[in-house]
Parts: structure tokens; C-alpha cells; sequence
């Protein structure tokens, strides 16, 4: 029913009522937030307590947690187990800590349902694409040809025995660009989660997880938008113990001779992507929805819904460069017509 919606971009932002900082326990819950930088991202962690302090402390726990999870996993800190695997490619394999060996299991299991479309070692392009404003002209087919015979997940060789991973060839790189602020966020959630923390949301940039309600018991809501007139929310969707992600290729891009080029990469081509302008994916794991997200991007529009629908759970809103608006089967969102501005309204209930 809502497809052919005419739209040009999408905008996430979560209703969260905010609460005047109190000094005291209060006898009814209220959110605290606290936003910061983090993985090179807006981070914002919210948590519902009648405990100041309480909340406080949790966030800390949270803010910790994804440095911690950032300095493990990041291919731009040397010191990290991810970068001394990258260095060793083609050389020898590297025994990390479990929990980065897993996170690649995932991610491997991840490449195989969506039949590669997303793979951690898409990073041997970086020598070839850069999305920091600094390319002026194309790669040579040549160039982007050598790159792709780097890539292949395939070729990340894992040793259970002793939790080392190799990368066959030299020249070959992983990196968690599509799936680590997911990872992040879910851990963060546990982590505020097991301090007794019963609502919140962690959010990165509009990639963001849930659990439990808002301070006033009412369900968390994701406003959809519309860029034309970012101020007006014109669906919602219930986002209860749920995670929303995004990837847009309106952000981050390479502008080549007035040309846009998508920092998501298809890992058979080595060439960027076209043709989805966001995909956002709606399930209950972050980092599941981060990669799935990219995924999606990368297999267009048919071959994506086709996936999404496949899978139990989960649920996609894609909006193709023609802006035309998809949604996946079961994605109930709710619609609203000539309503004030739901973040300045109290009227956010369904
Ligand atoms: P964002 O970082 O804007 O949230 P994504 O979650 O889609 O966007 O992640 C895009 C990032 O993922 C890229 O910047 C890059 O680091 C990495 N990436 C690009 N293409 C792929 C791919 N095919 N598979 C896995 N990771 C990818
Ligand atoms: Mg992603």
C-alpha cells in the first residue's frame, strides 16, 4: 500500500521525551542521555531510571563498552587484533580474543545467506575507492580488477583450535565498517541492560536499538520522514526490544566529476553501488540489521526484498534512487496525516 510513495530521503530519529536532569531519585522514571563521539559517530545512549545516578553509571558502562569494542575491532588503530590480522596477510595467522573471532564467524555466516554481498574483506578496495573527498578521478579498471582478487571471505581462514584467523593473500584486509556499530550497540544495551536498567536506546547516528519502554511506559516510537520537510513525521513505527539501521549513500560518498559514488561496495565488482538510495532494516539485532543493511544495498531492490522476506523477523523500507518507497511484507508502520510536530507534541502515541 505504500509503495510508489514519492519521497527523497529517510530520516530516523527516535521520540524520547526528555527529562530535566534531577538531582534526586524521583518516584517516577525519567530518561538521561548523554551523546558523545564514538567510532568516529554521534553516539546517543539514553536510559530510563528513577535513579539519576543509577543511569548515570550505566550510560559510563555503555560509553566504556563501545570504546572497548572499538579499540578491538577498528582497522584504523594499529594496535588493534583486527589490524595485526591485516598485517599478516599472506604471512601467518594471528590467534585473537574469542569475542573478535566470533564477530568474524558472524560475519562470514553473514556473507553466506546474502551470497556475499556482504564481506568484511570488501576493505582490499580501500586502496583503490576513498571516501574522504580526497579522489579527484576513477580507478583504471585495472586498479579495481587487482583489488577485487583480494576479496572473497572465503579466504579468511579460521582455526577454532586456537581462535587465530589468516588472510591467504597478501594484500587481502577485513574491516567491520557494515557490521561494528551494530555489534556496539547491542553490547552496550546488555551491558546498561544487566545494570538494571529496564528501557533505553542506543543510538548511532540513527542506527539504533531499544528495550523496554519510555519513561512514561509508553512504547519507543521511530519517526519516519520526509527530508522535503524534515519536521514532519509522516509514519511511525512500534519499536519495542527493536533495532532500526540505515545505510544511505546520501552520507558518505566520493563526488568524481559531478558523479555521486556510494561508499558501499559490491565485493564482485570492486565498483560501487547504485540503484538504492537507503535501506533500512527493522529486527530485533543490531548488528544482524547493520549488515544486513549494507547487504541489501548491495543486492538492489528485487534480489534485497526477496531476502528480507525470506527471513523471520525481519523487515526492510528501501527507497530506490528513483524514490520510490518499498516496503517488506510485514512491516507495519502507522500513519499520521496533518499532525503537529510529534517531538514538540504529547501527542506521540499511536
Ligand atoms: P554507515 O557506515 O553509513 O552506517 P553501512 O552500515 O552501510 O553505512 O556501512 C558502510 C561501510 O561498510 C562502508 O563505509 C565500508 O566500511 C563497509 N562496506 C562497504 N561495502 C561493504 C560490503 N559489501 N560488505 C561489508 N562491508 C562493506
Ligand atoms: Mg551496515
Amino acid at each position: 500500500m505504500l509503495k510508489h510513495l514519492l519521497l527523497s530521503i529517510l530520516l530516523l530519529f527516535i521520540l524520547a521525551p526528555s527529562a530535566s536532569a534531577q538531582r534526586q531519585p524521583t518516584t517516577k522514571p525519567q530518561v538521561y542521555k548523554k551523546v558523545l563521539l564514538l567510532m568516529g559517530t554521534r553516539f546517543e545512549l539514553a536510559a530510563v531510571s528513577k535513579d539519576e545516578q543509577k543511569a548515570l553509571e550505566a550510560i559510563g558502562a555503555g560509553i566504556k563498552e563501545i570504546q572497548r569494542i572499538e579499540a578491538l575491532i577498528s582497522e584504523w588503530q594499529p594496535s588493534s587484533q583486527t589490524s595485526a590480522i591485516n598485517r599478516n596477510a599472506g604471512i601467518k595467522p594471528v590467534v585473537v580474543d574469542q569475542e573478535l573471532y566470533d564477530l568474524i564467524s558472524r560475519s562470514n555466516r553473514i556473507s553466506d545467506m546474502t551470497g556475499g554481498a556482504f564481506d568484511i574483506s570488501f576493505a582490499a578496495i580501500d586502496k583503490v575507492w576513498h571516501f574522504d573527498g580526497s579522489m579527484k578521478s576513477l580507478p583504471s579498471p585495472q586498479q579495481v580488477a587487482a583489488s577485487v582478487s583480494k576479496i572473497g571471505y572465503k579466504k579468511i581462514i579460521q582455526n577454532p583450535s586456537d581462535h587465530s584467523v589468516f588472510l591467504k593473500e597478501r594484500g587481502m584486509k577485513i574491516g567491520f565498517g557494515a557490521i561494528g556499530k551494530g555489534y556496539a550497540a547491542n553490547r552496550a544495551r546488555d551491558v546498561m541492560r544487566e545494570m538494571g536498567i529496564q528501557g533505553g536506546v542506543v543510538n548511532a547516528a540513527g542506527d539504533l536499538v531499544t528495550w523496554g519502554k519510555q519513561a512514561n511506559g509508553q512504547s519507543w516510537y521511530v519517526g519516519i520522514s520526509d527530508p522535503e520537510e524534515k519536521e514532519k513525521v509522516f509514519s511511525w513505527l512500534t519499536a519495542d526490544n527493536l533495532a532500526v539501521v540505515t545505510s544511505g549513500n546520501y552520507e558518505k560518498f566520493a563526488e568524481i566529476e559531478g558523479k555521486r559514488y556510494s561508499h558501499i561496495i559490491d565485493p564482485r565488482t570492486g565498483n560501487p553501488v547504485s540503484g538504492l538510495k537507503s535501506v533500512t532494516i527493522v529486527c530485533a539485532n543490531a548488528e544482524l540489521a547493520d549488515a544486513l543493511a549494507t547487504a541489501v544495498t548491495v543486492l538492489g531492490k528485487e534480489e534485497g526484498l526477496y531476502l528480507i522476506n525470506q527471513l523471520k523477523g525481519v523487515e526492510c523500507l528501501l527507497i530506490t534512487d528513483d524514490n520510490e518507497l518499498i516496503t517488506s511484507e510485514d512491516l507495519h508502520l502507522h500513519y499520521y496525516q496533518n499532525k503537529p510536530n510529534p517531538l514538540t507534541s504529547k501527542q506521540n502515541k499511536k
